[in-house]
């Protein structure tokens, strides 16, 4: 095993883990990243979609190399219930970019390419190297870590703790608690494979755009949870996710459910006639911007999922790991250029530097969301869309009764199920909690 010391050791090679490494590696520290799977991405789960903007500025030219699948020109929001869904696309031909915005992409396939970008830049990466604990000095400082290598111990000024969100290592060194059950949610994905033609037909595409669709509704049957179907170049992701305190709650099971989606009227035709070659489940870090942990402390920092860094409103993970990941580097950087230690308040520099960027900003906007949700969830994963789709249905069917009639009709079915109390408390708590 490594004998030397490093700059930085990295645990995880995530999106979170590959961004810390690389940066810390472009900028000439010496640096280990460590990662328990066989390959970057063999143990990673996401939808997924790539946000280009947060990877341009790790690996610029990323667009001629990377594993990309379609980039996208359309995203649309379906509001479910059994039968049907209430729709809102947003598709513009802008989308056909130069630099498109946003991709598809295959995790296991993408982290390879981003881990080859890693060791390119001078990383030292070992894979099938699992992180067991971390070295503590007398003061608790954290001054290395421990693997199921033999003789696996290594030191470093700091670690970076980018080991996803049931990663076990700061919990059990009590740097941060084990994620609450309300905070997380646990999501089941399937890889449905299609003709690339057929796929275009069906999602109404042509050459490499791509389609995304956020699904909400019966679907989660009163959990707090989303379904997500994506359009890759020979394959749909079609997946399911609600938090794991709902799931304990009603006895409900994450198959169970995405059987349900994928049989679902609105949902069966998009994959009809496929063949699904793999089945994954993975947790989500979903409590929001009030779970966050410490993120720093002696000789260590924690990114991404592992810091609770998850956007669940927008559906953003990936980004904010990358950037949480760059920051922790760049941070650790600016301290290591003063010739000053990895002290917890030397390392208070990167949550100041999180503060400033969009994801503090971001995550703070949507506080509030969370507990709203999860305490509402039967009457925003039920009640509300088996509502509205009755409304819709009614404003579109024409069978004589008068317009006058058909609104009242509607607004009687919503004040009957929420009363107008309740309807006007949804609202303003939702108004409250958004902005
Ligand atoms: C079903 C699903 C769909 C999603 N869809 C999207 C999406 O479309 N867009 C988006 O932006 N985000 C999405 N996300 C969220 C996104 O996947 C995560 O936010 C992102 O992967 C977090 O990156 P990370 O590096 O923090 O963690 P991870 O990607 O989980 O990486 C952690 C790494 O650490 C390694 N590790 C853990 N413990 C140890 C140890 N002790 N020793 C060594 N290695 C260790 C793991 O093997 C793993 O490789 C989705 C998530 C799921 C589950």
């Amino acid at each position: 095993m490594i004998e030397e010391k490093f700059d930085a050791i990295v645990v995880g090679a995530g999106m979170a883990g590959n961004a810390a490494t690389l940066t810390l590696a472009q900028r000439g520290l010496k640096v280990l990243q460590l990662e328990r799977g066989e390959y970057s991405g063999s143990k990673n789960v996401q939808g997924a979609i790539l946000y280009a903007d947060m990877l341009e500025k790790l690996v610029p030219d990323f667009r001629e190399d990377a594993p990309l699948e379609r980039h996208l020109v359309e995203q649309r929001f379906w509001m479910m219930d059994d039968n049907s869904h209430v729709g809102l696309h947003y598709r513009s031909e802008e989308f056909n970019e130069e630099k498109p915005n946003r991709y598809t992409i295959i995790r296991a396939q993408f982290d390879k390419w981003f881990s080859s970008k890693v060791k390119e830049a001078g990383a030292t990466v070992l894979c099938e190297t699992t992180v067991t604990e971390l070295i503590q000095d007398a003061y608790g400082r954290v001054i290395g870590v421990r693997t199921d290598r033999a003789g696996g111990q290594i030191h470093a000024d700091v670690v970076v703790l980018a080991e996803g969100v049931n990663g076990l290592l700061g919990t059990r060194a009590e740097l941060r608690p084990r994620p609450k059950p309300e905070n997380v949610a646990l999501a089941v994905k399937e890889m449905h494979f299609l003709p690339r033609e057929t796929i275009e037909a069906r999602f109404n595409l042509k050459g490499d755009e791509g389609v995304v669709i956020e699904a909400a509704g019966t679907i989660s049957r009163g959990m707090t949870g989303m379904g997500f179907i994506y359009a890759n170049k020979e394959c749909v992701s079609l997946g399911i996710g609600c938090l794991v305190s709902d799931f304990q709650k009603t006895g409900e099971t994450p198959y169970g459910l995405l059987e349900r989606f994928k049989s679902h009227p609105s949902v069966a035709p998009l994959i009809e006639g496929s063949e699904v070659k793999e089945y994954a489940a993975h947790l989500i870090p979903e409590g929001g911007f009030k779970a966050i942990p410490q993120l720093y402390g002696e000789g260590w920092v924690v990114v991404g999922d592992a810091a609770q860094l998850n956007n669940a409103i927008h559906r953003e993970g990936s980004n904010l790991a990358m950037t949480s990941g760059r920051i922790a580097a760049e941070a650790i950087f600016q301290i290591k250029s003063r010739r000053e230690p990895m002290t917890a308040k030397n390392l208070a520099l990167y949550k100041a530097m999180l503060d400033e960027s969009f994801v503090m900003k971001d995550m703070k906007k949507y506080k509030d969301m969370p507990a709203l949700m999860h305490i509402n969830s039967q009457n925003f994963f039920l009640t509300y869309p088996q509502l509205v789709s009755k409304a819709m249905q009614n404003f579109v069917r024409v069978d004589g009764t008068p317009k006058v009639e058909k609104e009242k009709r509607s607004l009687r079915a919503f004040v009957e199920a929420r009363s107008w109390l309740g309807l006007f408390g949804d609202a303003f708590r939702i108004a409250r909690a958004w902005r």
